[in-house]
């Protein structure tokens, strides 16, 4: 029996960004003992990196704004394939957790009138991103981690010990989730500096863990995006939905090499920003959909006034939908008109002085210069799509974050799926934290303090748990004479083959040929080896991190192999269109085989089975906030008949 040090809680919050700190705030609050646990240090969360700002339906800087023109935007955003109830809860509640956030302490900019200022954002009708500058992600983690130091405040006057309600156990990486039969018990973890293995005993656990880009190799993510949060949950027996959708951001740095992938937000061209290629063209105009095209302007001049006019004009389309974004830039790469470096222009230069732009966008200002020793304020950006948001993720429970399959597991932020359907709208991430981070913590707790008895944490789970953890220290070269294998390579290898082969345009063939890679670099990772000991290790990590992005790897590209259509940001140059009778189908990814765990190491099988999933009708009050006409290049035949 593995010896460790175990700790009881109530709700153990997986997690430490925006969705976790609201999900572990609104747990304490409603009288649960509530543990947070995250790979990097406390208020370093990938959230920081948010740019842009939060989407929410305040009217600040245009009263036509409504919860119901953002649940529109955000429907036309993910095509239709939102889980619309999610949809319909972030857009009604949104702007509450904005208003929320700064009765504790965050400090928005303002508009003239002293209200919180918005700003534009591709495919939002109206100016609706509250923002801090572009470091709107900085002050969301800021406050709520002032607001959870207040929380244990209170605990130090109450219980004399600052932790009695509210523990954050930071640099500890959670491995396994623990169960009972089907229900939830706790959470194997280790320290990630010293190695030392622990187990947090909790009836609920809410995953709130992030993305996977680190998947891919161009990506704007941060190293603790491996898809941890999705593993989990799939070996805890939760389905995942629709991981098929990946969202490539257009604007990606493309140059120098070593921060190619870097985030260049949205907000440049919110604030006006053009894209040209490398004929002067600001060929985004010859990129409209048919199901866009009645809103976007037709000419410069039109999308030039709409900037100060947008009563009486149409936006300019350099402010469609990512996924449009994304695609239009590659084609014009693609076609031989891309600047030096294979991206194209983005230019703020022409648009706003220079001084404007320096307090508008500090952080593109200083990123530029610095990495690239570019001058936005004289010069156009190069830029290009990089990997950024995964929109699948775990299925859950709209109203109550409920992880599905699995009682007492919940699911919160990037790492849930549904939200927002095929693509996501920029901003409509943030406020999704809040709004499901809150849902998630209040339900857990609500979940976890009306058990009568509590699951018992399985010795024999800890003990597989820990040999699992241990493995890549004893990890031997077979004796067919294949070399212990190195997670950095393997890691490199799996990058490599998801950027080029399940990328943002797909075809059948390279995804089975991923699908084959994958295989063989499953079997490899369990070779992976590492020297040294468990006193912080990052080897040891990464070829800990490996079975998560391995797993979620293959979720992508069977999804993105079954579905046979383009839709947001799933792009099939084999299946071009969007094809209506797909609007119905969801793909749910689940462990192969439950009860045996993952494949057997010499296996060629894959390790995920795929099941379909008719979508649930949308709600007729919520249809009826769309014209007919708009439905009819949605919905399937039948749906319309209904
Ligand atoms: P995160 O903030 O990533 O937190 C995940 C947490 O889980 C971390 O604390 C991590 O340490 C922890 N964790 C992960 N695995 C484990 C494990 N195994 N054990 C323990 N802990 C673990 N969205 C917007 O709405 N507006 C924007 O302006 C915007 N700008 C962006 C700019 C950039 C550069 C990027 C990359 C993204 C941007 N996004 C934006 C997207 C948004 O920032 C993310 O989707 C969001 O922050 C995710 O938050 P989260 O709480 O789900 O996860």
């Amino acid at each position: 029996m593995t010896q460790l040090e175990r700790q009881q809680w109530d709700v153990v919050v997986v997690g430490a960004g925006g969705a976790g700190l609201r999900a572990a705030i609104e747990a304490r609050e409603r009288g649960a003992r509530t543990a947070v646990i995250c790979k990097s240090l406390f208020g370093k969360a990938h959230t920081v990196m948010a740019e842009g700002g939060i989407a929410a339906s305040m009217g600040n800087v245009n009263s036509g704004d409504n919860w119901q023109v953002h649940f529109r935007d955000t429907m036309r955003g993910g095509k239709f394939l939102n889980q619309w109830r999610m949809a319909e809860l972030h857009a009604r509640e949104a702007p509450e957790r904005v208003w929320e956030l700064e009765t504790w302490g965050a400090l928005f900019d303002r508009t003239a009138d002293g209200r919180i200022s918005q700003r534009n954002f591709g495919g939002h009708e109206y100016p609706r991103l509250a923002h801090v500058g572009d470091r709107t992600g900085l002050e969301l983690i800021r406050t709520l981690q002032q607001k959870i130091v207040s929380l244990q405040q209170e605990d130090k006057k109450e219980f004399g010990d600052y932790e009695a309600r509210l523990k954050v156990f930071q640099e500890c990486t959670v491995t396994r989730v623990l169960k009972e039969d089907e229900r939830v018990s706790g959470a194997f973890c280790y320290e990630r500096e010293s190695g030392r293995f622990f187990v947090l005993e909790a009836p609920a656990v809410v995953l709130a863990t992030g993305g996977i880009g680190k998947s891919f190799k161009v990506t704007s993510n941060s190293w603790e995006y491996t898809g941890d949060g999705h593993a989990l949950a799939l070996l805890a027996g939760a389905p995942l939905l629709n991981m098929e959708f990946v969202q490539f951001h257009p604007t990606g740095m493309v140059w120098p090499p070593s921060v190619k992938g870097i985030l260049v937000t949205e907000s440049v061209r919110g604030d006006g920003g053009v894209l040209r290629n490398s004929d002067g063209k600001r060929f985004m105009f010859d990129y409209v959909p048919d199901v866009f095209k009645e809103k976007y302007a037709e000419s410069e001049e039109e999308g030039d006034r709409w900037y100060e006019d947008p009563d009486h004009n149409r936006r300019p389309p350099e402010l469609l939908p990512r996924d449009e974004v994304a695609r239009a830039i590659n084609a014009e790469v693609k076609a031989g008109r891309g600047t030096p470096h294979g991206g194209v222009f983005l230019d703020v230069s022409t648009r706003m002085p220079a001084e404007v732009i320096r307090r508008r966008l500090p952080s593109m200002y200083h990123q530029f210069k610095e990495l690239a020793d570019v001058d936005i304020t004289a010069e156009a950006m190069e830029v290009g799509p990089t990997c950024h948001y995964v929109m699948g993720g775990i299925a859950v429970e709209s109203d109550t974050a409920a992880a599905r399959g699995v009682p007492g597991l919940f699911a919160a932020g990037e790492v849930a799926g549904g939200m927002h359907g095929s693509n996501r709208l920029g901003g409509n991430s943030l406020s999704d934290l809040l709004v499901f981070g809150r849902r998630a913590g209040l339900h857990a707790a609500e979940y976890a303090t009306s058990l009568a008895a509590r699951p018992a944490v399985d010795e024999i789970q800890i003990d597989t748990a820990a040999a699992e953890a241990l493995r890549p220290f004893s990890a031997e070269a077979p004796e067919d004479g294949s070399p212990v294998e190195n997670p950095y390579t393997l890691h490199q290898e799996l990058q490599q083959a998801m950027n080029d082969l399940v990328g943002i345009i797909r075809r059948e063939g390279e995804m089975h040929q991923a699908l084959r890679k994958l295989a063989e670099l499953r079997m490899r990772a369990r070779r992976a080896g590492v020297e040294g000991h468990r006193q912080f290790n990052p080897g040891w990590h990464l070829a800990l991190d490996l079975r998560n992005m391995l797993l979620v790897s293959e979720c992508v590209a069977r999804a993105a192999l079954e579905r046979t259509e383009s839709r947001g940001g799933h792009t099939r140059e084999d299946w071009p269109g969007m094809d209506r009778a797909w609007r119905r189908v969801n793909l749910l990814c689940h462990l192969a085989d439950p009860t045996e765990g993952l494949a057997p190491p010499d296996s060629e099988r894959g390790q995920i089975r795929l099941v379909r999933e008719e979508t649930d009708p949308i709600r007729a009050d919520l249809l009826s906030l769309f014209e007919k006409e708009e439905l009819v290049k949605y919905l399937a035949e039948e749906e319309l008949y209904e």
